[in-house]
């Protein structure tokens, strides 16, 4: 997992909230024209979301945060927004297997454990919108079945009011055109979610496509409220988006906050068949794993994202690369370094210039996004 640069977002927000308010706009005034359905969890019409509470007419500065702010920041801004959020990933992440999130916490599995786990998962999302939801399921915590039957009761008044918003806020509104438009806008070259596949740009008769998908960080159908928002988009190849990410509902980090920086990394592990000849990079009998840190704020978002891409595994076939690197290491380690390095002084080229040179790679923590095996090469390379 790669961290993703915000700036485009901003940068692009005024015009695409050019491009998008309108069809909003006029979607909710044809809902207000035609008696719209309650919010079964605040008993008013679900139109509320986007007006002003004191006038009760339509809030057009919120329409144009909910396309272009950050979606924490909307969240933070508009207490009801901020309740739909929570309502969303309560349902969304709701369906957790609950040994294996006790497994993940490094918790024993044990009854107290499940019931404060389930405990303390609600509370992350407990919010005013589902008050009367804890009343009928009071005893939620104590098992599987208690727990689902809460979470189901929740999701049946959720899929309600999405349907209904999907009348005023739904992707169906952008075009395909518009959609590459913006993908390239966003800018990046390697899916941030694998850095293993380039997302190319290319112009079509004057108009620019590109080869990435549109992922919703948040999925669409669950988080309708946000399926038009800008920052709910990430560019992303189709393995990682269509194949991987529709599997399982898990929380995973989020792209425009962090990658996984220094929290995962890459790791050579000699095993059983190594020689010396693994360390000087001439063959491939060591293990490649991915490691994390566990005392990370972030461990368990970490190792869903592992998971849910299926890293370690997907790697495994870049050890032939990783094979090179270490033939390069220790090649310009040892041999060449002093013959290159004035060579290097003589051109005046900068440190991440001489490591493109010699590994085709700047290694820059803050470049990972721009080349595929970024984030493999500068754990090889640098952390080795
Ligand atoms: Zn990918």
């Amino acid at each position: 997992m790669i961290q993703l640069d915000q700036t485009p977002l901003l940068t692009n927000g005024p015009q695409y909230c050019n491009k998008m308010r309108g069809e909003m706009i006029n979607r909710y005034n044809r809902a207000k024209v035609a008696t719209p359905i309650t919010n079964p969890f605040t008993g008013s019409a679900f139109t509320t979301l986007w007006e002003d509470d004191a006038s009760g007419l339509l809030h057009t500065g919120f329409v144009d945060d909910l396309l272009s702010s950050p979606m924490e920041t909307t969240c933070s801004s508009y207490p009801q927004i901020d309740c739909y959020m929570k309502t969303c990933k309560l349902v969304y992440f709701g369906s957790f297997q609950i040994d294996d999130e006790l497994n993940k916490a490094g918790k024993a599995i044990s009854k107290p454990n499940r019931e404060n786990y389930r405990r303390d998962f609600l509370s992350r999302y407990d919010n005013s919108w589902i008050s009367s939801h804890k009343a009928r399921h009071q005893s939620y915590f104590q098992n599987n079945i208690l727990f689902r039957n809460f979470i189901q009761d929740v999701k049946r008044d959720l899929k309600t009011l999405n349907q209904a918003i999907s009348g005023v806020t739904d992707y169906d509104f952008m075009d395909a055109d518009y959609r590459h438009e913006i993908l390239s806008r966003i800018g990046t070259e390697v899916c941030p979610y694998c850095n293993r596949q380039y997302i190319t740009h290319y112009d079509e008769d004057g108009t620019t496509k590109t080869t990435a998908d549109l992922d919703h960080f948040h999925p669409n159908s669950a988080f309708k409220l946000f399926s038009l928002s800008l920052f709910n988009f990430v560019p992303s190849c189709q393995i990682c988006n269509s194949r991987f990410k529709l599997a399982k509902c898990y929380d995973i980090v989020y792209p425009y906050h962090r990658g996984f920086d220094e929290s995962a990394w890459f790791k050579v592990q000699l095993n059983g068949n190594s020689t010396v000849d693994t360390l000087t990079g001439n063959s491939t009998h060591f293990d490649l794993d991915l490691e994390f840190d566990s005392t990370s704020t972030y461990a368990v978002q970490i190792q869903n994202s592992m998971e849910l891409f299926n890293l370690a595994k997907v790697y495994q076939s870049h050890k032939e690369y990783v094979r090179e690197l270490l033939y390069k290491k220790h090649a310009y380690a040892k041999t060449y370094q002093d013959d290159m390095q004035k060579l290097f002084n003589t051109m005046k080229l900068s440190e991440e210039q001489i490591n493109l040179f010699l590994y085709g790679n700047k290694l820059l923590p803050e470049k990972l996004s721009m080349r595929p095996l970024s984030k493999l090469a500068y754990d090889v390379i640098i952390k080795g």
